[in-house]
């Protein structure tokens, strides 16, 4: 998608991933192997005037290689943050934004003494390599106890108090190489089993407050880390209040409707941030909603009949819990909204 959006600008693309299938490969060149061989990175970067990366697990070790012989963009600093759920709390605290309180635990005594403090309920999480409700629990009384510590003990862990929350919204910041910053409006996520289901944006009833409250907070993380790109951070509402739960430094899932629901998607918001150009309008084109294929391939004329459908299809193999491809919907009323959601989901 990063790609898609660059094209139209004069931009020229070559992809590194670890899996010769990967979707990419359908776009421009494809190097593919394993992050760590130094060599590949350097056959990789060959001639490349800058780098930029969209999936968080990539190892901070390669990021550092390459970002001492080219530009890459977000900084190192933030994948190091983000790839550690302490790190990225303990972070997040530092700036004076809220988070559920939480403990690093590396053994069952940890994990003990932290529940006297969280209390009950409350979430355990690996701290590394987690995602889409991967690698986590939820400890609803001491019965959920031994089941969770031998599903996940033996690595380092994060407990966290559970939050009550009334809803999940996310923030797309952006900021460019020229310190220009930009924000989209608050999204609405809704999850499935841990995986990120459907998103609403703008975010419905939701006070100008709010908005500026999540925009604080994402600029204050965008200048700690003089951060360059889109970054996506994921909160949650409680009485009012935000609260960090984490960040992606990259393109976001949950920005996937600004393709076509946002002035400029935040793909190009990105490439235009990386290059140093003038970023692009974040507004909103109307009442949009962003729904990920899970796992199924949908009909296509059935998915297209309906008013404002657009389908992403990334050409990946389908298989249970994958998300192989979104739909977005845009109207011009929530009601012409609820009216196309209710024709979609019948379809999925
Ligand atoms: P995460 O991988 O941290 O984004 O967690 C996946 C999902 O689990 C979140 O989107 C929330 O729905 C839920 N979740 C995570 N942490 C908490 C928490 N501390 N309290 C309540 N729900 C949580």
């Amino acid at each position: 998608m990063l790609a898609l959006a660059g094209y139209p600008l004069g931009l020229r693309f070559r992809f590194l991933d670890a899996l010769a299938e990967a979707p990419a490969g359908q776009l421009a060149e494809l190097v593919v192997g394993d992050y760590t061989d130094q060599s590949l990175l350097a056959r990789f970067s060959e001639g490349l005037s800058l780098i930029t990366y969209e999936f968080e697990n990539v190892p901070v070790a390669a990021v550092a290689w390459l970002a001492q012989r080219l530009p890459v963009y977000p900084p190192p600093m933030a994948l190091e943050v983000a790839q550690d759920r302490v790190a990225e709390k303990t972070f997040f605290q530092g700036l004076g934004i809220p988070t559920p309180p939480f403990y690093p635990v590396l053994t069952y005594n940890d994990l003990q003494d932290g529940l006297e403090r969280t209390g009950w309920p409350a979430m355990l999480k690996t701290r590394r390599l987690g995602y889409d409700g991967k690698g986590q629990r939820l400890l609803r009384s001491p019965a959920d106890l031994e089941a969770a510590w031998a599903a996940l003990g033996g690595q380092p862990l994060i407990l966290e108090a559970f939050m009550p929350f009334e809803r999940e919204l996310s923030i797309l910041a952006v900021r460019s190489t020229g310190g220009q910053v930009a924000f989209y409006p608050l999204v609405e996520n809704h999850h499935q089993g841990g995986i990120l289901r459907r998103s609403r944006a703008p975010a419905p009833a939701t006070p100008a407050r709010l908005q500026h409250e999540a925009e604080r907070i994402a600029r204050r993380v965008l200048e700690k880390l003089d951060y360059v790109g889109v970054l996506a951070l994921e909160l949650f509402e409680l009485e009012g209040t935000l609260w960090a739960n984490e960040m992606a430094p990259r393109v976001h899932n949950s920005g996937h409707w600004t393709l076509e629901g946002a002035e400029t998607s935040q793909f190009e918001n990105h490439l235009r941030a990386l290059l140093g150009l003038p970023l692009g309008s974040t507004a909103p084109r109307g009442q949009v909603a962003m729904l990920n294929l899970i796992g199924l391939e949908p009909d296509l004329a059935r998915v297209l009949a309906i008013p404002g459908a657009h389908l992403h299809w990334y050409g990946k193999e389908v298989r249970p819990g994958r998300k192989v491809g979104h739909v977005t919907l845009r109207a011009d009323t929530p009601e012409e909204l609820e009216t196309s959601l209710a024709r979609l989901e019948a379809v999925l």
